[in-house]
């Protein structure tokens, strides 16, 4: 009975703020949105850090970002084996059900999830290597983002590179769901790499042609 207990204070007051202001002059859009469901257009994939901040930094409202949000905003590839996937049934809900009409992943500087992943790989992460690390086991989808990293590369400039190449391999994996592919194929959907610099406020996009991220 102990374990659970009521909302912490600042955060109540914070609810009722909304309440009171945002809420109750939109009620009328509120409960439309609750009556005909829910139409976002875009779905993002991004990371569980605090910093990054989508709904801010796209300045959307509600029923407009269908948001996926993981440690390093990883995507596994297609594997149908009856486990508990969270990721890939936000997928297949969004691109099935839904039906949005761009498919974004959105990874960012200092992400702690991708420098985990580049000390594990590096050998100086024991702890995540451990077979009941969550993190370690989940981190292991961006062994192959490691390999390719260049040798000459290190510290900070590789963790910089291994945050863009985590998207790729997130965009790669996400062509081997076969709804994926179709809606892609179709013309229905298209996807999108995005970097976002936390402290310049900077954002890049992949661009397939040149191969690389280009400031947006
Ligand atoms: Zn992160």
């Amino acid at each position: 009975m102990t374990t659970y207990k009521p909302l912490p204070g600042y955060l109540a007051q914070r609810y009722h703020g909304w309440k009171a202001t945002t809420h109750r002059e939109n009620q009328a859009w509120y409960r439309r949105l609750a009556e005909e469901g829910q139409r976002p257009r875009e779905m993002i994939i991004t990371c569980c850090d605090s910093r990054v901040h989508v709904t801010t930094m796209f300045g959307s409202d509600s029923d407009e970002l269908f948001i996926h949000r993981n440690i390093a905003a990883l995507v596994p590839r297609y594997a149908p084996d009856g486990g508990h996937h969270a990721t890939s049934s936000a997928i297949e809900y969004a691109v099935s059900t839904l039906r949005i009409s761009h498919l974004i992943v959105l990874g960012h500087s200092q992400c702690g999830g991708v420098k985990s992943c580049f000390d594990m790989c590096a050998g100086h992460a024991p702890d995540l290597e451990q077979k009941a690390s969550f993190v370690g086991r989940w981190l292991d989808l961006l062994r192959e983002g490691y390999d390719s990293l260049p040798t000459e590369l290190g510290g900070e400039a590789a963790c910089r590179s291994l945050e863009r190449k985590a998207v790729l391999v997130s965009l790669e994996n996400l062509m081997t769901f076969p709804m994926v592919r179709s809606a892609v194929d179709a013309g229905e959907m298209t996807l999108h790499g995005l970097w976002a610099d936390i402290a310049e406020g900077g954002l890049e996009a992949y661009d397939a042609e040149q191969d690389r991220f280009v400031p947006v």
